[in-house]
């Protein structure tokens, strides 16, 4: 096969940082949903809707349609729920997604008003001041209880919260804090941003070297994978194969790194695809695409979410190593080139 189209690595840095400053917690991805939309809609080809649900499929029309594939990525992220508003003012709050809310402790944040309006203030712990609370602030354990928001506003009261138009159920966004240096992007929600962009900085590097997918393919961009049935839905019953484009998990005793794409072929939800594993194995050889190959001890993805709901096609995952996944994480601008270029390689096979 002939070398693969070049990837434009300012473009998807560009798609990527917006994505990034875009707020997203599941069950809140309509904007960063949209930013997707409005970048594909300058590609030829494409045809976009959005699900009832509120993701996003985009089906792309191929040289060839007797073998339809898919790809997917989610947009939607960890985020934060107003759980109660403290007689003090401040907020307790429920975690939306897998993980504890002292991986966000001193982390700024935003409440979403159910009126749309936007307050600032910073997820603390109940025992902050190290001048008041000495050595509680070490020993306090971290859970959902001494956990808190403090408002940018003035209150010291539940009435006063309330008048601000906070209530219960409130969506909280977590500062992703994008920083950029030496290749490296420093964020939260990498997890899975840097999937989405590179897939469409995918459809880019096609559409600029005037290819077409070897294939019809639909794209899935889903908005509740951090819950478990992100791409339950959303993909044509015709369907073959399913790429899942998810963060590679970096950390001690793993093989995946920060400048290298991995492929996973074990996660608990248990073993991928074999053939597609091979398949996609063998297209990174051919073009020299910097890959490791991984197991991830605790990982779901929304390819497993595709195959509990039933769908009978072959699955794998690929994705750029993310360091420190769910919490500040990091990744490099290699693992997302070589995770775009596999994309792009797929679709041209
Ligand atoms: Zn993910």
């Amino acid at each position: 096969m002939a070398s693969i189209p070049k990837v434009d690595e300012e473009y998807l840095v560009e798609v990527l940082v917006s994505l990034l400053n875009t707020p997203s917690p599941t069950g809140f991805a309509g904007e960063a949903i949209g930013l997707v939309e409005k970048s594909l809609a300058e590609f030829q080809d494409i045809k976009q809707r959005r699900t009832r649900k509120g993701g996003l499929v985009v089906t792309w029309s191929g040289e060839e349609d007797n073998f339809p594939r898919g790809l997917t990525a989610h947009v939607d992220t960890l985020g934060a729920m107003v759980k109660e508003i403290k007689s003090s003012g401040r907020l307790k709050l429920t975690a939306i997604g897998g993980f504890a809310l002292n991986r966000v402790e001193g982390e700024g944040c935003t409440v979403i008003t159910s009126a749309g309006d936007k307050v600032r203030g910073a997820i603390l712990l109940t025992t902050a001041s190290a001048h008041v609370h000495g050595t509680k602030v070490n020993e306090t354990k971290r859970e959902d209880d001494t956990i808190e928001v403090r408002l940018d506003a003035r209150t010291s009261s539940a009435k006063e919260t309330r008048a601000l138009g906070i209530e219960v159920g409130d969506y909280v966004a977590i500062d992703p804090r994008v920083e950029m240096n030496n290749g490296f992007v420093r964020s939260r929600h990498l997890d899975d941003k840097a999937g989405v962009a590179c897939l469409i900085a995918a459809v880019k590097a096609l559409q600029d070297a005037n290819h077409k997918p070897a294939q019809i393919t639909t794209l899935l961009f889903s908005n509740y994978e951090e819950v478990g049935h992100g791409a339950a839905s959303g993909f044509p019953a015709d369907l073959e194969e399913l790429v899942t484009i998810d963060m590679a998990a970096v950390g001690s005793g793993q093989t995946s790194d920060e400048f290298h794409t991995t492929i996973c072929i074990k996660d608990s939800g248990g073993p991928y695809h074999h053939g597609l594993n091979q398949k996609l194995r063998a297209l990174a050889d051919e073009h020299k695409i910097p890959y490791k190959v991984d197991v991830y001890p605790y990982y779901g993805s929304d390819g497993e979410a595709y195959w509990r709901a039933g769908g009978d096609v072959a699955v794998a995952l690929i994705g750029p190593g993310i360091d420190a996944s769910h919490n500040y994480e990091r990744t490099h601008t290699d693992a997302l080139i070589a995770t775009t270029k596999w994309i792009v390689a797929y679709l041209l096979s």
